[in-house]
């Protein structure tokens, strides 16, 4: 459904995942790793991306590190919830009665709290998704503090402790100031010829740190039970290919630029080299930008992640890589099938890897390694680094407090082993059960649609049917832990524990490859406030920390939990049914399952919502890309739809039902709103409107229900208000 924390960051090369991999962190942290595919083109409901982010290995050892085995930590953890940040669920007070639902639902429900609720000085984006994600992150500091504290602290409770004690370790990480990544500097001065950079590239991608293009593993579009390697692009720095041409964000390149010449600077060069240098860096980026697919390009053609190929092929197109080693060097000495995403890319950088000056590539190298490991650097690197992709880029105005930053790191290295801790201190077991009985509630009205739609042909239906049928739903948490054996840490060095976990993370992924897909694994963390679609397993995850208000309360009334996580059950479900999802059959496979004349009438019916979303003006001459955000806006409509017939099928007894002077059919859509209240920064919402696949907030919070005549009805409005489409503008897909 829609985002949650910042997606701030610069893309870095992950496998697949480029535009779609944002770390949790401001910047751009050393590379994610964890990049799966089912990652990078999984669907969730609110971040545009949909991620679990990751941050440096290192090969360097520390000798007195202890292995992490996965035993029970030392101490039972507490809870102290009465520090917490508040709950916010649906407050009837909020309501403006000066803004009628007909007029502007959004308006209506959230107005006044928007207008008392700006973006706090730390964050970009500030609603329901992000109070709940601080309350989540003051849980986890409380148990992060707990273990930092207990010198008997083992197993998982370890890790998570000794990379919180060192990241939270201030006076030493700025005394350090570049000493952790001197080594790879000074190898990167040293670098004399192109097979030399191409023999860094492959020892900082088997260190989990890939520069320029990734490799990661996920499951096989056409097998989807069998992992396989997916090779992808990177290596930009600002957020999207559109960024390196034109006037558009000239504004924003020419930051970036001064903040490559800045960051060099920094590392000690004179002002002249700093600023060649950048222009150097600059240009190499506007080439391979060139090369690269826009955010709207991924976003609506999920096959530019699939390209299947042998390594003789690889060879073949990118000859300069030495694809046989750098695949060896990563622990897959014979990876069979591999896919190799945007070949057009590869081959340019191979040609450019040959043809741009040696003294280019190095700058190159050297701003990137700097600026990803900035945020575990002394301050005047994290500064610099927040400068540009936090202030400059995003408009937030001051760094997050240390500890927020630190938890991001934890979730982004040691995510699910904080995840493991969070759920016995934060998730009322009760809540699962009662959330099983919500998906089966909308799983049942949903069969009901399918089963009804007039466009579809008896062949399609039966096919869309089966894939209604093999629908697999993941609430709460994993029912089995991954286990950290083998991952070890320690209290005193940041830096060195997020390269351990790096590289650990990296060959847990390459250990997949070429073994049955896990379809047990989850593609997020329990903590997390957020829920996805995976076409490639056909499931949908809700994770513990969104099922709570104003989503989801055991104890709220029917109305306001199918408006909330009831259409989040939907849209999670619809986005089977997506125009890319919809590509994916029942058993995960990349397939077509559709009859031409039904591919014909979905097309049709999906392009009067692209054209809804153009029309949207989100502010001054920027008006909503209708196709980048497509797949959100179908997955908004029919979840609604959707949960709606659920919530009349199962509480009936409730028609009636007044609460407050407001009946149910209001509650329900006036809880949908409350979930989607978020106010942006400007440039947030100018990076946004071009790299996120989610429309902004107040027109999924009204987009959906103008195309619900329950919801004219529940309001009783006129078919003239402008919250009613009417007659062939009405948009019914699912
Ligand atoms: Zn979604």
């Amino acid at each position: 459904m829609h985002s949650i924390p910042s997606a701030h960051a610069k893309v870095r090369s992950s496998a697949l995942a480029l535009a779609h991999f944002f770390s949790p962190a401001h910047s751009q942290t050393m590379t994610p790793i964890r990049s799966s595919l089912a990652i990078a083109i999984a669907a969730c409901l609110a971040l545009s991306a949909c991620q679990k982010a990751s941050q440096p290995a290192d090969q360097v050892e520390v000798p007195n590190a202890t292995v992490a085995t996965s035993a029970p930590v030392a101490a039972p953890l507490t809870l102290d919830s009465s520090t917490l940040p508040a709950l916010a669920a649906f407050n009837p007070a909020d309501l403006d009665p000066a803004a009628p639902a007909c007029a502007d639902l959004n308006a209506h429900v959230n107005g006044r709290w928007l207008a008392a609720n700006p973006v706090p000085s730390d964050r970009t984006t500030w609603g329901s998704f992000e109070m709940l994600a601080e309350r989540s992150l003051a849980v986890q500091k409380q148990l992060a503090e707990q273990l930092a504290a207990n010198p008997a602290r083992t197993g998982i409770g370890k890790l998570v402790g000794d990379i919180y004690a060192s990241g939270m370790n201030e006076a030493a990480i700025d005394a350090a100031l570049l000493q952790p990544i001197q080594a790879e500097l000074d190898q990167i001065a040293k670098l004399d010829s192109t097979p030399a950079i191409v023999a860094f590239l492959r020892a900082q991608q088997a260190l989990g740190q890939p520069m320029l293009f990734g490799l990661g593993a996920e499951s096989d579009f056409k097998d989807p039970n069998l992992v396989i390697a997916y090779v992808g692009p990177g290596g930009l720095g600002l957020p999207d290919k559109t960024y390196y041409v034109g006037d558009a964000h000239k504004v924003e390149r020419e930051a970036y630029q001064q903040h490559i010449a800045a960051t060099l600077k920094l590392a000690g060069a004179t002002d002249a080299d700093a600023s060649a240098q950048a222009t150097a860096v600059l240009a190499i980026e506007v080439a391979l930008a060139d090369k690269s697919y826009s955010s709207e390009e991924l976003s609506r053609d999920v096959s530019k992640y699939y390209n299947p190929i042998s390594v003789a092929d690889a060879e073949a197109l990118a000859p300069t890589f030495g694809w046989t080693s750098y695949f060896a060097d990563s622990g897959l000495a014979a990876p069979g099938t591999i896919s190799l995403a945007n070949p057009a890319y590869f081959k340019q950088l191979s040609e450019m890897l040959e043809s741009t000056p040696l003294v280019d590539w190095q700058a190159y190298l050297r701003f990137h390694m700097i600026d990803s490991a900035a945020p575990y650097l002394a301050k005047p690197f994290a500064d610099q680094n927040f400068a540009f992709y936090g202030q400059a880029l995003r408009g937030q105005k001051e760094q997050k407090p240390r500890f927020k930053r630190v938890l991001d790191t934890v979730n982004g290295q040691v995510g699910e082993a904080m995840g493991e801790l969070y759920v016995e201190v934060a998730f009322p077991p009760e809540s699962k059960a009662q959330m099983e009985a919500l998906v089966t509630s909308l799983k049942g009205a949903l069969k009901i649609r399918l089963e009804k739609l007039e466009w579809m042909s008896p062949e399609t239906r039966s096919k869309a049917l089966e894939k209604w049928g093999s629908f697999v739903s993941k609430i709460g948490y994993p029912d089995a832990w991954r286990d950290w054996s083998g991952l070890s840490s320690t209290p005193d060095n940041y830096v060195g524990n997020v390269r351990r976990a790096l590289a650990y993370n990296f060959a847990y992924e390459m250990a997949k490859v070429g073994k049955p897909k896990n379809r047990g694994e989850w593609g997020m963390m329990p903590q997390t406030v957020n829920a996805q679609y995976n076409p490639l397993q056909n499931d949908i995850t809700f994770p513990a920390a969104i099922l709570q208000p104003p989503f989801f309360d055991p104890k709220a009334d029917p109305a306001e939990n199918y408006g909330g996580i009831g259409a989040v059950i939907g849209h999670e479900m619809l986005h089977g049914y997506d125009d890319q999802g919809s590509r994916f059959n029942a058993q995960g496979s990349f397939a077509n399952w559709w009859q031409p004349t039904d591919a014909t009438g979905f097309k049709k019916r999906t392009q009067q919502l692209v054209e809804q979303f153009n029309a949207y003006e989100a502010a001054a001459g920027k008006k909503v890309n209708g196709l980048l955000t497509l797949g959100e806006n179908i997955a908004d409509l029919g979840g609604l739809t959707v949960s709606y017939d659920a919530l009349k099928s199962a509480h009936p007894e409730q028609a009636a039902s007044s609460k407050d002077g407001i009946s149910q059919d209001q509650r329900f859509f006036m809880n949908w709103a409350t979930v989607w209240r978020r106010n942006y920064t400007d440039k947030e919402m100018t990076v946004r409107l071009v790299t996120d696949s989610h429309a902004p907030a107040r027109f999924r919070a009204n987009g959906a229900p103008k195309n619900m005549p329950a919801f004219a009805a529940a309001f009783n409005c006129k078919p003239t208000d402008p919250m009613v489409r009417s007659g062939k503008s009405l948009i019914a897909i699912w």
